[in-house]
């Protein structure tokens, strides 16, 4: 694409490059912008996995006391035996019931210490479980917290993003107001599909953005300031910096 006969080139050019710059700082807050759904992800992922970890620890603690219940109800059921088996053995006729009382009877004792053992062992792990799980609770609390206030804060940061964006864009417009309108599309056209590059110097005789070598009559006719080319390879618009570079 060629812009010929369009007055005072240099100043629509200078005003190209300012827009560039804006435009680009727009491109780096939006980025910003897109990057915060992501942070607010981790910190929900996190939470979520702490409330998992407080929920396999809720669940465990469950687990035992159901087990010591059942311990508790078997150790119950096993003194009415015992109770019972007293009883035979106060009614024995002989000695063969004798020893099959006696021996049932030390069987319940047995039993019974088995059962006592684990409602004991039961506690023990209870107690620690619980005390697992208030440890877990306060990390639990502290994430949620945090979770919050990081909630909060990047909302506020994305209300000042936006913020910003829209003063850019208000300052963009006394730029674009004063390139060609036909300058202004394809510079608007080119840029998002070249890496937010829509005017490049050309130095050299090649394009700045693309590295190809632009052809010698555009080269010139750039050169001279006659005329606007776009790169014939990557379409962005070619200029030719007139500043001499500045000397340390
Ligand atoms: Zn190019």
């Amino acid at each position: 694409v060629s812009f010929t006969h369009l007055t005072n080139l240099p100043a629509q050019v200078k005003a190209l490059e300012q827009l560039q710059e804006i435009d680009l700082k727009i491109d780096r807050i939006r980025k910003d912008q897109g990057d915060m759904p992501a942070a607010l992800k981790a910190l929900d992922d996190t939470l979520a996995k702490s409330k998992g970890t407080v929920a396999l620890k809720q669940a465990a603690i469950d687990e035992a006391h159901k087990i010591q219940r059942q311990a508790q109800a078997a150790l119950d059921m096993n003194r009415d035996r015992v109770a019972r088996a007293s009883g035979k053995l106060e009614s024995v006729q002989n000695t063969h019931e004798y020893q099959a009382a006696s021996k049932e009877q030390e069987q319940l004792h047995k039993m019974a210490k088995t059962l006592e053992d684990q409602i004991k062992k039961c506690g023990v792990d209870i107690e620690a479980l619980t005390k697992d799980l208030d440890g877990l609770n306060a990390q639990l609390a502290q994430a949620q917290a945090s979770r919050d206030e990081q909630h909060g804060k990047l909302s506020g940061q994305s209300s000042n993003l936006q913020g910003q964006i829209d003063s850019l864009q208000a300052e963009r417009k006394k730029f674009s107001s004063t390139v060609d309108a036909r300058v202004l599309a394809t510079y608007d056209r080119v840029r998002p599909a070249r890496a937010g590059l829509g005017i490049v110097p050309s130095i050299g005789g090649r394009c700045v953005g693309c590295n190809m070598m632009v052809p010698p009559q555009l080269f010139n006719e750039i050169q001279k300031g006659s005329a606007l080319h776009s790169c014939p390879s990557c379409h962005r618009l070619l200029y030719v910096k007139t500043e001499t570079p500045a000397t340390a």
